[in-house]
């Protein structure tokens, strides 16, 4: 198991349904429907991990929806291929990677991005 919280995660969802009985002592209290739900419960949270998959970034996690497309990733102006973060940013707002940013677009904000737009 990678996610030590994980199985922590699946009894507190159990036990907001049955009780803390469920938790206890697991086989003797439960029928054949309550495994079955069991079992959907697990599933439920597993998917749910999978959806919450995140990428390592610079040392910070992030949600893996964040990112923009590896096409993306190639600063028009000096293109440069970019896996930076920052480049992410800057690439997003001004269609540009952050050396570019400094050198062209840094305190004239306004007219680079009405520049980009014709
Ligand atoms: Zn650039």
């Amino acid at each position: 198991m990678k996610d030590p919280d994980y199985l922590i995660k699946v009894e507190k969802a159990i036990k907001e349904k049955y009780g803390d009985e469920a938790i206890q002592n697991p086989k003797a209290n439960w029928d054949d429907e309550k495994e079955k739900d069991y079992l959907e419960q697990i599933k439920k949270s597993y998917k749910v991990r999978k959806e919450k998959e995140k990428i390592e970034v610079d040392g910070i996690l992030m949600p893996k929806k964040l990112f923009i497309k590896d096409s993306d990733r190639t600063c028009p102006v000096c293109n440069t291929y970019s896996f930076s973060m920052k480049d992410d940013l800057y690439m997003t707002k001004f269609k540009c990677c952050f050396r570019c940013y400094i050198q062209h677009v840094e305190g004239r904000e306004e007219k680079w991005q009405k520049s980009q737009k014709n």
